[in-house]
């Protein structure tokens, strides 16, 4: 039985090894394909490792809070840390080293994306993320924060698959759906999801946990069909069927 065991754990590691596209080098424990990490990072740091450290914490805000992506460490930051840490089993010190790095490595693809969300899904109006109401890099790196709260969410309910059935829309795309004219599809911050394992209030009811400030579901005009959620300026959450 031992052996058995210890060759499932294996099986185990090598999957998350595959995962993280990891370089299997020691030594190279903090590298993957996507972001190289600094040896810790806590209270008082800045800059871009911060940056890249908060788009990943995104999820992490608290109910009804949004974590600034800003490139300085300050309490909310450490907030949010805390919480990753303890939501994933790591000890909770608000501070980012090598446990967190092997987690947040374990979590990403080469590209950047959580594991179980890519820019294909999160763009299903072109390949070039152009044509919407933002620059095409801005759209895209606001798919990659929304991807991050989206994995939150996924981890939050019990790691079951969510369905993302929209994201960015040139205003072509957003015209030939009928979307309304100042979507936040048009900012690449937007997802619609669709029932699946989850319904749509769970969908709706999770999200306002994990930094989403615009979310649409069942009850408003036009979404009794998905759930909607975005990070647009100031909160509006409505889903009057769900009670929210
Ligand atoms: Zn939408």
């Amino acid at each position: 039985m031992l052996g058995r065991a210890a060759r499932l754990l294996c099986l185990v590691m090598r999957m998350i090894a595959a995962f993280a596209g990891a370089v299997a080098t020691a030594g190279t424990a903090h590298a993957d394909g996507c972001y190289t990490w600094t040896p810790t990072l806590s209270r008082g740091a800045s800059g871009a490792d911060v940056t890249q450290l908060q788009i990943r914490l995104g999820g992490y805000p608290g109910y009804g809070a949004v974590l600034a992506v800003d490139g300085s460490f300050g309490p909310a930051t450490e907030a949010a840390l805390k919480h990753f840490q303890s939501v994933y089993g790591l000890t909770a010190d608000g501070i980012a080293g090598p446990s967190t790095y092997d987690k947040l490595d374990a979590l990403q693809d080469d590209d950047c994306t959580p594991v179980h969300f890519t820019y294909a899904e999160l763009n299903d109006c072109n390949s070039t993320w152009s044509g919407g109401a933002v620059s095409a890099s801005t759209a895209k790196a606001n798919a990659l924060r929304t991807m991050w709260k989206l994995e939150a969410v996924r981890h939050a309910l019990g790691g079951r698959p969510i369905t993302v059935t929209s994201g960015f829309r040139s205003y072509a795309c957003n015209e030939a759906v009928g979307g309304a004219s100042g979507s936040r599809h048009l900012h690449g911050d937007a997802a619609d999801l669709g029932a699946g394992p989850h319904s749509l209030c769970t969908l709706a009811g999770q999200a306002r946990y994990h930094g989403f400030s615009g979310i649409l579901g069942p009850g408003y005009p036009g979404h009794d069909d998905h759930t909607h959620v975005d990070h647009r300026s100031s909160q509006y959450w409505s889903a009057p069927a769900c009670g929210i």
